[in-house]
């Protein structure tokens, strides 16, 4: 297997992966850097693809699909099984990887890794389990005829990811569309692709057939090629709500299915009967793991007035102990942004928020090992109004905003009063008031009282500008598939 990341030389990443041949381009083309997150160091370059592999790579997913859709599930199941077993089996390999790119600690990057070798499980297991794939017979008004309902793999699929949990949320789209039966282009991040390129590796080595799965890097310009092609039959985008408004328009041409996992702006609610310390474990994790790079960041922090100074002290305690440095040790607990870039962006958000009337209440520290990298400490913004950007726009760094509240139903009009509706957390002791908030909040998943927790059983997805259909679950399943229908004379 090809080691990409290397200590001693940068690596070069190809243009494109079609039908297990790796392609190169002219060493005069476009390529851009991968950094290390930590050190700002460049460790490697990628080649962009050109339009003719972008159409090679979805010619050659159409060219395979006929065969792999055929394939039996069982079949299937047992070649996720196998993607699944090398992803442990190359655990310390692909969190060192995870760690140089994007900076994320030990166990973050080690979370990642498990999540992905429990996604391959989880739709093997699907694959394994005849009910899944098997037609379902209808009961109908009219003994003349029989009914069926029947799933058939929706064809060639294009995979398009972000660069905040890149293993993650790839392993997302490929484990059910490999289940489906479906054939892929995988466009990675520009920014973490090498991560992808060997879980395609790893999938090869798992025994999955040449052109079932086909890799293009680049940047939006190669994704935006990749959803225009014409055999693409259906995208699944994970990214910006921006981006994701650009892939829908251009799916509307040849009425392409999609999927669309895009931004938040989430609550976490600590009522006034919360466990304080539990509160502000989960409002640290749901504000700052992988340093506030997350759609699902619950970054908007509403706590009742009876808490509140209580809480902002026992917060402020907690957020000055965060050890902000490289990978390297254990008691890491937040590493860098991705880029350079991504923390101008952040930095600028929140100068311009302070400019209009935030006030930062307190920040983290930055280890003296943070120097060259990416870092940003973290920061939270006491009582900023309600038009502040702060409050409503997606940041997608350590920033986190808390506000009081005096009411349940004042709790939930702030929380509801985003066009986003992806989580929510809710912590209290009251079942009752957990149940309210349950059907009152505005999101595809609501945590009570429990740490950001994912499962493959449990779908993915959320309301209004969060995206569009689910991932994970059968649901996951479901969206590679197209539902079929057939009638048939009984006579
Ligand atoms: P982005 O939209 O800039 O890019 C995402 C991916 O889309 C990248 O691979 C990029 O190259 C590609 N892309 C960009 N423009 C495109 C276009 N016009 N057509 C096709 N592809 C295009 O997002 P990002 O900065 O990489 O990621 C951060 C965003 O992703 C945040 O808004 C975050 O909330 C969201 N996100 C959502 C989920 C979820 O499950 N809902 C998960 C992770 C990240």
């Amino acid at each position: 297997m090809t080691t990409y990341i290397t200590e001693d030389k940068p690596f070069k990443l190809p243009a494109a992966t079609i039908a297990g041949h790796a392609k190169h381009n002219d060493p005069s083309a476009t390529s851009t850097p991968i950094h290390n997150a930590s050190t700002g160091a460049i460790i490697g370059w990628q080649e962009h693809a050109t339009a003719e592999q972008i159409d090679a790579a979805v010619r050659a997913a159409h060219t395979a699909l006929p065969t792999w859709r055929t394939t039996t599930p069982s079949t299937r199941a047992k070649l996720l099984k196998k993607i699944a077993e090398l992803i442990e089996a190359d655990r310390e390999r692909l969190s060192a990887t995870q760690m140089q790119v994007s900076g994320k600690p030990p166990f973050e990057a080690n979370l990642d890794v498990s999540d992905a070798a429990a996604t391959f499980d989880y739709y093997a297991g699907l694959c394994a389990d005849t009910t899944t794939f098997a037609p379902e017979q209808l009961k109908l008004p009219d003994d003349t005829v029989t009914g069926e309902r029947y799933y058939e793999a929706v064809g060639v699929a294009a995979l398009i990811v972000p660069w905040n949990f890149p293993m993650v949320t790839t392993a997302w789209k490929i484990a059910p569309a490999l289940a489906a039966g479906c054939t892929i282009v995988l466009k990675p991040s520009e920014f973490t692709s090498p991560i992808e390129h060997m879980l395609a590796e790893i999938i090869a080595e798992a025994g999955v057939p040449d052109g079932v799965v086909n890799l293009v890097n680049g940047g939006g310009a190669v994704g935006a090629q990749l959803t225009a092609h014409p055999l693409i039959d259906k995208i699944s985008f994970t990214g910006s709500t921006a981006s994701g408004k650009k892939v829908m328009q251009a799916a509307a041409q040849d009425m392409k299915r999609v999927t669309l996992e895009l931004g938040g702006k989430s609550a976490l609610i600590v009522r006034a009967d919360a466990d304080i310390e539990r509160a502000v474990s989960l409002a640290v994790g749901g504000a700052f793991t992988n340093a506030g790079q997350m759609c699902s960041a619950t970054a908007r922090i509403l706590v009742h007035d009876d808490v509140y100074r209580k809480f902002m002290a026992a917060f402020e305690t907690a957020v000055r102990a965060i050890v902000v440095a490289p990978p390297a040790g254990d008691d890491v607990a937040m590493g860098p942004l991705v880029s350079a870039a991504q923390r101008e962006r952040v930095q600028a958000l929140l100068a311009q928020g302070v400019e209009t009337g935030a006030s930062v209440a307190f920040c983290g520290q930055l280890d003296t090992a943070c120097a060259q990298g990416f870092f940003m400490a973290p920061v939270v913004v006491a009582e900023p109004a309600v038009d502040n950007v702060l409050w409503t726009e997606e940041v997608f760094g350590p920033v986190a905003c808390v506000k009081s509240f005096r009411t349940d139903e004042e709790a939930i009009t702030l929380a509801n009063d985003t066009r986003y509706g992806l989580v929510a957390t809710v912590v209290t002791a009251d079942p009752d008031a957990a149940r309210h908030y349950k059907t009152q909040l505005r999101a595809g998943l609501v945590w009570i009282n429990t740490p950001q927790l994912i499962f493959p059983q449990v779908c993915w997805g959320g309301l209004g500008l969060s995206g569009i259909g689910r991932e994970l679950g059968l649901a996951g399943l479901r969206s590679y598939q197209e539902l079929r229908h057939a009638l048939t004379d009984a006579n």
